[in-house]
């Protein structure tokens, strides 16, 4: 046949079956694109459990889930739970920061906060610094707003959350550069990407906390919008080693829906873990409360059917058209809706959700011996399964 050899190293892997490299010139030959399938098997939070292990951890009272974290010589020294709230309307809001940030657990506000609010609340408490961070988008208009902030804040701003759905173009490498060099001493956390060689371009630019993860959220429907994705437990075991070998971190963003998928996140050795699904639905999420009407079962003395109140609030993702509505006056024509709105049940206690998160995260540590979240990645393993909890009676609940 007679091919170029030098289309040989970007041949088609499809599987162990393709064989011969003919095929893969012949199809590179005639496409002109390189294809690369990977075969290895990628995970998601629901295909692993991790394995109990010997224990030195007598009870889980003992267990402690703070850490300290530095960023390579940055201000910003983290001294907490590294659990951070998603930068999303309906979570990423000042009173949920406030809250959480009594338990020590970080917020990153969303970018919809005008910049005197934002000056005014980080004037005001010297400790929101430390849990708190304001989020740009990459448009001239966010960074002015961002500036006016930074340069307002000065050293009282030690964080700041860059945030796009796709990590990988061009631009946003530059606005992280630009951001480096324009504010040296801001942690900055930025993203979103799931392969550790978009990982090490973003540290190298000037990343502290890498972002990683792809269309696994609770409200996004990238992948089935664009088909494109990452199995999430994959993301965090690939590209947290190529952060640790620069010095950096990453924060596994999106696809916890349980407290058990966070403990697996930090297992696997993601350094924070970003919610947004888990944290919204409660009323400090500033979401308004919808009440709805439901015909019970049961009826009242004459009969007639007992009418049942049950309180939702809404919460949609941040490429929904919902999202775009509110803030960039419609969805454009030339682009999707990539998020869904849903309508979530009231949740009445944030305190309550944090002790069920953080009891939860503190049992795993004691199931594998670990006395804190440092010790968690080094003791836990994990199984592969195809069935990670018994469902029977799930929908009674
Ligand atoms: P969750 O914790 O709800 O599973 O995931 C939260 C993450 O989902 C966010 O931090 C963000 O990265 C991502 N996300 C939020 N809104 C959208 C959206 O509309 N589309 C997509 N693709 N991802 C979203």
């Amino acid at each position: 046949m007679g091919f170029p050899g030098d289309f040989a190293p970007n041949c088609l892997k499809i599987g162990m079956d393709v064989g011969p490299n003919q095929l893969c010139r012949r199809f590179r030959g005639k496409l002109g694109a390189s294809k690369v399938i990977s075969e290895d098997i990628k995970l998601d939070y629901d295909d692993v459990l991790i394995i109990p292990g010997r224990s030195v951890v007598a009870s889980r009272k003992i267990v402690n889930l703070e850490t300290s974290v530095e960023f390579r010589g940055r201000i910003a020294h983290f001294n907490g739970i590294p659990i951070m709230a998603a930068n999303m309307d309906g979570v990423g809001t000042f009173e949920m920061a406030d809250r959480l940030k009594s338990r020590k657990l970080f917020t990153c506000l969303t970018k919809f906060h005008s910049a005197g609010d934002l000056i005014e609340f980080f004037s005001d408490d010297a400790a929101r610094s430390d849990y708190c961070a304001p989020t740009i988008g990459i448009s001239d208009d966010d960074w002015k707003h961002f500036k006016t902030v930074a340069d307002h804040l000065g050293d009282k701003l030690r964080y700041a959350c860059l945030d796009v759905a796709n990590g990988y173009t061009e631009r946003f490498v530059d606005c992280v550069d630009r951001f480096r060099r324009t504010f040296p001493s801001i942690a900055l956390i930025a993203g979103n990407v799931v392969t550790p060689e978009q990982t090490v371009r973003l540290i190298e630019a000037g990343t502290d906390v890498v972002k990683v993860g792809i269309g696994g959220g609770s409200v996004c429907e990238t992948r089935i919008k664009t088909g494109v994705g990452y199995p999430q437990f994959s993301v965090i075991m690939e590209c947290v080693h190529a952060a640790r070998r620069m010095g950096a971190r990453i924060v596994a963003d999106g696809g916890c829906s349980s407290p058990g998928d966070v403990a697996k996140a930090l297992a696997a050795g993601a350094d924070f873990v970003m919610l947004g699904g888990m944290f919204a639905g409660h009323p400090e999420g500033g979401g308004s409360i919808i009440d709805r009407y439901f015909r019970s079962e049961e009826v009242d003395k004459d009969g007639n059917p007992l009418i049942e109140k049950r309180q939702f609030v809404e919460f949609y993702g941040m490429s929904s058209k919902t999202a775009n509505e509110k803030h960039f006056g419609g969805l454009q024509n030339y682009r999707s809706s990539e998020g869904r709105t849903v309508l979530l049940p009231l949740k009445p206690s944030l305190d309550e959700t944090i002790n069920d998160l953080l009891g939860g995260l503190r049992s795993t540590c004691s199931y594998v011996g670990a006395r804190n979240l440092s010790e968690l990645p080094k003791k836990a393993g994990f199984v592969r399964c195809s069935n990670t909890h018994n469902r029977v009676f799930e929908d009674l609940v």
